[in-house]
């Protein structure tokens, strides 16, 4: 596997994107600007870091030999990295049955070209469309009323149907701090102030808030 990703972070575990504990890989790079997106420091192509498809396949392995349930795939557009994103998806789907994937992607399905579609076709879960600031959703996993959950696969059936129509009371929000006095969080909130706001806590309680970080195992 000779291809790189250009990576914005990556976490273990994630319990906020998904069914239950996951891997996180943020990709860098979004072309797509969505007014209101929480990742702005995703957009840049040149941000982040290239890593090999390898390397995170052996990082998988490690989330799985643990106990993971499944990859989260975000961003940033990962479907601007089609072909390296897809070797990376195919050795993951060899390790385990019971491990899902599940992708973001700003586009529409319609939208894909045939490469995007390959890839897209390796996932369990695909939660489509742009982030529209003036459609909030409480719909759990989606940022906004316009993105839909597609669950193309038996195991994303089993897992995820109860959670199609779900409205939590309030959206899951994973806090992390460190020793350090670090703080981060991951999550999709439903509301546009809400990333200011847990920003702003986390703040007053004395945290430097982060994007979760790249760092390896
Ligand atoms: S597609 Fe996602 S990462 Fe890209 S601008 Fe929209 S919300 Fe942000």
């Amino acid at each position: 596997m000779s291809e790189t990703l250009r990576l914005a972070r990556a976490h273990f575990p994630v319990t906020a994107l998904g069914y239950g504990r996951r891997l996180g890989l943020w990709v860098q790079g979004c072309p797509l600007a969505c007014p209101g997106c929480i990742a702005k420091d995703t957009w840049d192509p040149a941000g982040g870091v290239e890593v090999d498809a390898g390397d995170l396949l052996d990082d998988v392995r490690r989330a799985v030999a643990a106990g993971a349930d499944g990859l989260t795939v975000s961003g940033g557009e990962p479907l601007l990295q089609a072909a390296a994103l897809g070797s990376l998806l195919r050795g993951v789907r060899e390790l385990s049955e019971s491990f899902d994937v599940l992708l973001y992607t700003g586009f529409d399905f319609t939208e894909l070209d045939r490469a995007q579609r390959a890839t897209a076709e390796l996932v369990d879960v695909l939660i489509t469309g742009r982030y529209v600031a003036t459609a909030p959703t409480k719909r759990i996993w989606r940022g906004s009323a316009n993105q839909e959950m597609l669950l193309r696969t038996p195991l994303a059936q089993e897992r995820y149907t109860e959670f199609l129509e779900y409205e939590p009371e309030a959206p899951p929000i994973q806090i992390e701090t460190s020793a350090d006095g670090r703080a981060w969080w991951v999550g999709v909130p439903n509301h546009p102030n809400t990333k200011r706001e847990l920003d702003r806590t986390l703040a007053a309680l004395g945290y430097t808030v982060e994007s979760v970080s790249w760092r390896r195992r």
